[in-house]
């Protein structure tokens, strides 16, 4: 299985680079074509050449385009969650979550139509006329991350497409394969050269997607260090950037909060979905000191529950870390706050004992004992180690919430829902969840993204689609 680079619906040839299974890393999954300048030359000029013909179509035509193409992927959504799980390690049921998601964006952004070609008349003072209309951009990149590869590709390059530009993806090195088959299926129901794809490392692929001059926008998901060498490239020919960074998400756990089974277990599967490698993970809990032990008593018991073990495997509640590197920086991070006199409790159970150490798989981990600018507590540790610390006051929880760089999400758990209300307002966070924390419970009409360094613009929603055209002023004297 090859992820390869398309252009114009044709395949381009390229050296090839292996995709390991996270759970079995001799495993080669499949290969991906090595992108470099000379392909993504080739497909941003191929989105050039397709954009005129495309951008013309009236929305409401591009819809029927987006519906063809989500029924199309949606036939082979169980055969690429197999593909995903395979490649990200996650359960199966979080992989045909994130495929089943690219049938959902097309539909939903396909719903919005009548609303884009929409011109307003805007009232004048003297005789004659002025309306705004919304005008798509151009080729625009989109660049994904491998934790959720298929659903965040899909949610920057529907509105996009939907908008009139035309598209050409970075698929991530990680995990390339299903979503460069489920992007041949869209290209193949679009007409040629809307839709392209170029796999490849994301500094030489990516950073050649990003600096080509023709290219109008670059919506990007990924890291916050990533973010930033993006916004320098884009810089140099003042490209408009959409950003979707990294979080480091707090629970604020209230003295009236229920600690009952259902609102724990809603909690632990905030903090270890995907292995705690989702950019919505909950990956700091902070508890009013006189619920802390029940409370840590409680989700450790939950926590304890969870298997881990091969996303393919149905009695596996989480799967392994995806790449090497950040299984190295969990367990550093774990380590770390050991040897600063921290309490690890190291819970669950090992699904396949004798296939441990062949995978990057590691039990959930709950530390307490930390200080608040711990490393663990302070950056995004993305994996299934979480710290919980305890707070006094509500204004004192704020400020911990706050007192960060990241502003992605965060929520509040009590059974008051006017003070959870007033609590959320105070937070710095794009999505405050109240009794949730889980970025499904976020309808697809709301804005998604983060205030501070987790972000810039918003995904989902209307919005995002004229986030991605220019507003134009026409206007006319009499
Ligand atoms: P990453 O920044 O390493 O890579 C993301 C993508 O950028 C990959 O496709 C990579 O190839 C590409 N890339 C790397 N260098 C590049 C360059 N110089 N120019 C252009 N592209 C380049 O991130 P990752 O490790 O894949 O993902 C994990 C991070 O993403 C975490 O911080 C997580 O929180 C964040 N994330 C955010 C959201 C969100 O919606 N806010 C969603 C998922 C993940």
């Amino acid at each position: 299985m090859i992820a390869p680079i398309l252009v114009d619906g044709v395949e381009v040839q390229a050296p090839l680079a292996p995709v390991l299974n996270p759970a079995r890393t001799s495993e080669v999954v499949g290969e991906y074509a090595m992108g470099g300048t000379r392909e993504a030359d080739l497909a941003v000029e191929a989105a050039r050449a397709a954009f005129p013909s495309w951008s013309a179509l009236p929305a409401t035509e591009r819809a029927s385009y987006l519906r063809k193409a989500a029924d199309a992927i949606e036939t082979e959504v169980d055969r690429l969650a197999v593909l995903i799980t395979r490649e990200v390690g996650k359960v199966l049921p979080e992989s045909h979550g994130d495929v089943a998601g690219a049938p959902s964006l097309l539909r939903y952004f396909a719903s919005l139509a009548e609303r884009i070609d929409a011109e307003t008349a805007v009232e004048v003072a003297y005789s004659g006329r002025a309306a705004i209309r919304h005008a798509p951009m151009g080729p625009v990149v989109v660049i994904a991350p491998w934790n959720t590869p298929v659903y965040l590709a899909f949610m920057a390059l529907a509105p996009a497409l939907m908008a009139g530009n035309t598209v050409v993806v970075k698929p991530p090195e990680e995990a390339p394969l299903a979503l460069s088959e489920v992007l041949g299926l869209l290209a193949r129901t679009l007409p040629r050269g809307v839709v392209g794809s170029v796999p490849g490392l994301g500094r030489e692929a990516g950073a050649a997607l990003t600096a080509h001059p023709a290219v109008r926008k670059v919506l990007f998901t990924g890291s916050i260090a990533t973010g930033r060498e993006v916004m320098r490239s884009a810089a140099a020919t003042i490209k408009n950037v959409g950003m979707e960074l990294g979080g480091n998400d707090a629970a604020l756990v209230l003295r009236d909060a229920e600690i009952g089974d259902a609102t724990v277990r809603e909690l632990v599967a905030g903090v270890f979905g995907l292995s705690g490698q989702i950019c919505y993970n909950v990956k700091r809990i902070y508890v009013h000191a006189d619920r802390f032990t029940e409370f840590v008593d409680a989700f450790t018991a939950l926590t304890a529950r969870i298997v881990v073990g091969d996303g393919l495997d149905p009695r596996s509640t989480i799967g392994p870390v995806t790449t090497r590197a950040g299984y190295e920086r969990v367990l550093g991070l774990r380590d770390e706050a050991a040897a600063s006199g921290a309490k690890v409790a190291v819970v669950g159970t090992k699904l396949d004992p004798a296939g441990w150490d062949k995978g990057h798989f590691i039990l959930p981990s709950i530390v307490t004992g930390l200080d608040p600018e711990a490393p663990l507590v302070a950056d995004e540790q993305f994996g299934p180690v979480i710290p919980i610390l305890p707070f006094s006051t509500e204004d004192e929880a704020v400020r911990l919430a706050n007192d960060s760089e990241f502003g992605l999400a965060a929520s509040v758990w009590s059974t008051d829902t006017e003070r959870a209300w007033a609590l959320a307002r105070r937070l710095e966070a794009g999505s405050a969840f109240i009794n949730v924390h889980r970025v499904g419970a976020s309808p697809m009409s709301v804005p998604f993204g983060g205030f501070k360094q987790s972000g810039l613009g918003r995904n989902h929603g209307l919005e995002s689609v004229f986030s991605c055209m220019e507003p134009q002023a026409v206007v006319q004297l009499d």
